[in-house]
């Protein structure tokens, strides 16, 4: 399929993981694609893997709690493919383990300032752009604790509800403007993050994968599937929604 032929997509957070195969799908099906990190060597490491299959990808050093930092992205991207058709705001870090009392204003800033200030910005900036280029649509990253209590991450938890909070209100202002807002909530899924959250330690995995009644971990294509057809015209009448993608986590 060739859903993003001569489209433009912006991947924020796409030197690594769900950001990185979804910018793979992109390209794969046919978009110019930036890739807004702050690593340069991660972020161009995508690019690379984008041109070797034959794609378009460009990188921007970006770090999504400056809005300076994104408004200059936007640009690079209109400058460099003449639009943006597509946007998938994933940058995001998780909180170190601790019960409520014992987490930091540090960790609540840090979190905070990433996960939902980054993503604000993002869509201030991408709005404004798509209400100039006829339309578009944009995806956020929540996450099953967007939908979920999680004990021991009250920080991660609380930013990733405000995802679908920030998701809900913009597509509700633009619902008749032709940009559509969503949001995906993966579930456990195979990247860095998790390595980080279970300290690659055995029996935590084991207990992640039992959580999911599907019986496994998620892999990172199976969000970017998710993504990359809530973007296209195939979902044309889904917006303002928290996506699961979860192997039936929050079914229980
Ligand atoms: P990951 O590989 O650690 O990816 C996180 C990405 O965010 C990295 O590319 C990182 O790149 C980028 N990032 C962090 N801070 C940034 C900043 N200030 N500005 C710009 N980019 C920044 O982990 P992942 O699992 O793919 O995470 C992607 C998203 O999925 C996150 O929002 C995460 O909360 C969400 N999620 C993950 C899981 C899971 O189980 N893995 C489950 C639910 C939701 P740089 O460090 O180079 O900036």
């Amino acid at each position: 399929m060739n859903r993003f032929e001569d489209k433009v997509a912006l991947v924020t957070g796409g030197g690594s993981g769900i950001g990185r195969a979804t910018a793979l799908k992109f390209a794969s099906e046919g978009a110019s694609v930036v890739i807004g990190n702050r690593s340069e060597k991660a972020g161009q490491e995508t690019v690379n893997l984008i041109q070797k299959a034959g794609g378009k990808a460009s990188f921007f050093k970006t770090d999504v709690t400056q809005l300076e930092n994104v408004q200059k992205l936007i640009k690079y991207t209109v400058d460099t493919y003449g639009g943006l058709h597509a946007a998938f705001n994933n940058a995001g870090v998780d909180d170190p383990q601790a019960m409520t009392p014992d987490q930091t204003e540090a960790t609540f800033d840090r979190v905070m300032n990433v996960n939902v200030k980054g993503v604000w910005y993002s869509m201030k900036c991408e709005i404004e752009q798509m209400l100039n280029n006829g339309g578009g649509a944009i995806v956020n990253t929540s996450s099953i604790a967007g939908l979920t209590g999680f004990p021991g991450h009250i920080t991660y938890t609380a930013s990733k509800h405000a995802v679908l909070g920030l998701t809900k209100t913009a597509a509700l202002e633009y619902a008749k403007q032709g940009i559509r807002i969503n949001a995906v909530c993966p579930g456990a899924i195979e990247t860095q993050m998790l390595d980080d959250l279970t300290g690659g330690d055995h029996e935590a995995r084991e207990y992640m994968t039992s959580l999911h009644p599907i019986g496994r971990l998620g892999k990172p294509e199976e969000i970017a599937n998710a993504v990359v057809w809530l973007c296209s015209d195939e979902a044309s009448f889904i917006l303002g929604q928290g996506v699961a993608v979860d192997g039936g986590f929050t079914a229980i």
